[in-house]
This record gives structure tokens, C-alpha cells and sequence, in this order.
């Protein structure tokens, strides 16, 4: 299974936000967008204030910033945009559902992993359960109803522990529910757009593919 393996603040500088793909430090004053916020490379730093990009450009780097918050790569996200094209609704909704259905999302919606790469390695890892049965495929698309638990001897492992306490006056989307004490969730309806809070313009993405 491919992924990207290079450093990720560089993700996020590239972008320009928080892709918040480091857990915890990105919520101190080491994040790198907090000091360094121009684009990685030798001449990031003469292109410190950003361009305004128009059209093709602003369609590629929404794309882009997507796929890198929750860690696709290209095949896959574009296997994700066309079974949005050929579903019933609005293109761009349906590939915002299928990446917030998957479940290294869910982990990390859940806060059983303070960031989606860690969620992905828990996954990987055999950590987590679906309805009961473990499920190690990041990708795999949960279902309304499903049930989403950590393994009963993965349940003292300090970096879930850590990340559960670390999350623990959040909350969950409203889409989700979550019991703490059992490090178990549940899927109670799939996403709406509006449930769904991250800064992502789709309809950018929809009109790059659509070309
Ligand atoms: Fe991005 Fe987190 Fe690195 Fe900040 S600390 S640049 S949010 S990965």
C-alpha cells in the first residue's frame, strides 16, 4: 500500500493551513504554519506572500490539500471521485462522505488517534474493530450503524490512552457517537455537508476533474 512517507509539516506549508497531521504538536507554537508559513524549497521563502491563484491552479491545490489531509494519493482519490460521479447526489458531497467514511477517519474522528496518520498506523496495526471484528484496511468504508472499537488488548496502549485523554472535551461529530469508558463509537447516520466543518471548497475539485 502506497502512501507518502516525506516530512508532513511540509504538506501543510505547501498548502498553506493546518492539515493537522502531527496530533498534538500541531496544536502548540512548534507547528510549523505558526512560524514558517511559506512554501517549502529554496525559493519558499521569495514567495512568502502566496500568489492569488485563479482557475487551474486553484483547482489543482484544492485538490491537493485534500487528498494529503486524509492521506490519499492520487489512483485512489480519483477511484473516490468517480464513484462519486456515478452515484445518486451532489458529486462533490458524495466524495467528502466517502473520505470521512473511511475508517482511519472515523478512528481519528472518534479520538482514538490524535491524527489521521496515526489513525491509519493503528488500523494497519490491527488496533481497531468493526462490529467486533478487526478490520486492517484504512480505507475500508464503515457503514451507517457500524460499530467502532479498539481491540480488547490494545486498550492499555499509551499512545490510544494518550489521544482519548487528549480529545476528551471535544466531542465527536454530531454524526457519530462515542463511548468513552468502552473506547467504542458508533456511526448513527452518514455525514451531511454540513457536518462536515473542514475548510474544503469541492465544487473546485468537481470542475478540476471535470475537464
Ligand atoms: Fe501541519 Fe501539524 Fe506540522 Fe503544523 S505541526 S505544520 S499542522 S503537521
Amino acid at each position: 500500500m502506497a502512501r507518502y512517507t516525506g516530512a508532513a509539516c511540509r504538506l501543510c506549508r505547501r498548502e498553506g493551513i493546518k492539515l493537522f497531521l502531527k496530533g498534538q504538536r500541531c496544536l502548540t507554537d512548534k507547528c510549523a504554519i505558526e512560524d514558517r508559513n511559506f512554501v517549502p524549497g529554496e525559493h519558499g521563502k521569495s514567495h512568502f506572500r502566496r500568489r492569488q491563484l485563479l482557475g487551474f491552479g486553484q483547482q489543482l491545490r484544492e485538490k491537493q490539500k485534500v487528498k494529503r489531509m486524509y492521506g490519499v494519493l492520487e489512483n485512489q482519490f480519483r477511484r473516490y471521485f468517480r464513484t462519486a460521479e456515478t452515484s445518486k447526489g451532489v458529486t462533490g458531497e458524495i466524495l467528502l462522505q466517502l473520505l470521512e467514511r473511511r475508517l482511519d477517519n472515523i478512528t481519528f474522528r472518534l479520538g482514538f488517534a490524535s491524527s489521521r496518520p496515526q489513525a491509519r498506523q493503528f488500523v494497519l496495526h490491527g488496533h481497531v474493530l468493526v462490529n467486533g471484528k478487526k478490520v486492517n484496511i484504512p480505507s475500508y468504508q464503515v457503514k451507517q450503524g457500524d460499530e467502532i472499537s479498539i481491540l480488547q488488548k490494545s486498550r492499555k496502549n499509551p499512545l490510544i490512552l494518550n489521544s482519548v485523554e487528549s480529545v476528551a472535551g471535544k466531542g465527536v461529530p454530531e454524526w457519530l457517537s462515542l463511548d468513552r469508558e468502552n473506547l467504542s463509537g458508533q456511526v448513527l447516520e452518514l455525514p451531511q455537508r454540513e457536518a462536515i466543518t473542514v475548510p474544503i471548497e469541492e465544487s473546485l475539485i468537481v470542475e478540476l476533474y471535470s475537464k
